[in-house]
């Protein structure tokens, strides 16, 4: 058996309404179907303004334009994430000051972070790894009484709750990605969300090069021009009408998705009795939205082992992420402290083939192999 980590989902839909948009002469950006993925995100979810994006590094990149990160400003959020969480501040000059992860699963250890600010902080980037919520109510109460900005890295977490509250809803602005490896996905895109209201405004101009285009398409201005800082952040209106023919089909591709993370929880949990390896923690105040599954070996070593096994099977699992304090690009900028977890989990954290069509027979292989493995 063959079994790829990913393979992007066609739901079928996704031609038509990319020939629909054509058809209407307009496919460039913020055309009709940028506007009906904005409705159904916002409707669906209770988010503030929304934007599509052509990526999600580009909607964390707008985030640090709209909270004016200039040179020297802090900002905190955990090692193990993506690399464009940090990029994005970093572009703008600032201080990255990574926090560890919590011991549970990989979001930022939230009782770490008081230590970490300065008068110099501006902002807190959370990352929902595996669409896993961080405790987001208590980020925003350190926030709120440090006057700081708080910022969701929402990439993996579409579809996803914090006690019953959709993730990217709560943080002052969020960033999604529609990447091919996430749930939904139109190739490369993403999206901004901007719940807090004062920041809004501002938040349209920059997508649009800095001017006040999509206010004069409104009728709001009678000229348009040049008004503040800006690039060009909004996708075409073909990549909108894509995402759209996956949005057709969001419910069944998270009834799918939740269902083999279950199978793999389920499978696998002897193993963890056993204590051979660690599943994912969920959070009483967390879903899960069925984004990605991972275990954790005791060992560096057995991770590394349990890989090429597993390969050798035909299984294509995988590891990420390199913790950003010590990459080649940030190693020697960071001053902080040892970040043990964060450490932990790019040693010991292994990722299982994960994608719509994974059949259940799959799923019993992949658990045949690692059980294997471990039990020989
Ligand atoms: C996928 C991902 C990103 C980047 O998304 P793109 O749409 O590829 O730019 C950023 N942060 C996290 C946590 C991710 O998983």
């Amino acid at each position: 058996m063959k079994i790829p980590f990913n393979k992007p989902y066609f739901t079928g839909r996704e031609a038509y309404h990319v020939a629909a948009a054509g058809a209407t002469g307009k496919i460039s950006g913020n055309g009709i179907y940028t506007g009906k993925c904005h409705s159904f995100f916002s409707q669906r979810y209770g988010f503030g303004k929304v934007l599509l994006t052509t990526s999600c590094t580009d909607a964390l990149e707008m985030t640090a334009l709209m909270a004016r990160i200039e040179p020297g400003d802090e900002v905190i959020m955990p090692s193990f994430t993506f690399v464009s969480t940090a990029n994005a501040f970093v572009l703008r000059g600032a201080k990255i000051v990574f926090a560890d992860s919590s011991a549970e699963n990989p979001n930022i250890d939230v009782n770490s972070i008081e230590s970490l600010i300065t008068s110099r902080t501006k902002a807190i980037v959370v990352v929902h790894y595996a669409g896993i919520a961080c405790d987001i109510d208590k980020v925003m109460e350190i926030a709120a009484r440090y006057n700081l900005i708080v910022i969701e890295d929402a990439a993996q977490a579409i579809d996803s709750y914090y006690k019953g509250r959709a993730l990217g809803s709560i943080g002052n602005m969020a960033a999604f990605s529609f990447h091919e490896t996430k749930n939904i996905s139109c190739g490369e895109g993403g999206m901004l969300v901007v719940n807090d209201m004062d920041l809004a405004p501002r938040a349209e101009i920059i997508w649009e090069k800095g001017t006040n285009r999509a206010a004069f398409y409104r009728g709001e201005v009678d000229k348009y021009g040049w008004v503040d800082v800006g690039s060009s952040f909004l996708p075409s209106d073909l990549a909108a009408a894509y995402l759209f023919g996956q949005l057709d089909k969001l419910d069944d591709i998270q009834k799918k998705r939740k269902a083999i993370f279950d199978l793999y929880q389920n499978s696998l949990s002897v193993l963890q009795e056993s204590g051979d390896i660690h599943l994912p923690v969920i959070p009483e105040y967390s879903s899960q939205n069925g984004h990605l599954f991972y275990l954790i070996t005791n060992t560096p070593q057995q991770r590394d082992k349990l890989i090429r096994h597993l390969n050798q099977q035909g299984i294509q699992a995988v590891f990420h992420y390199l913790p950003l304090h010590l990459s080649q690009f940030y190693k020697d900028k960071y001053s902080g402290l040892p970040l043990s977890q964060a450490e932990r989990y790019a040693a010991c954290l292994l990722r299982l083939p994960f994608f719509y069509e994974l059949t259940e027979d799959e799923i019993s292989y992949i658990a045949d192999m690692v059980f294997l493995f471990y039990k020989g």
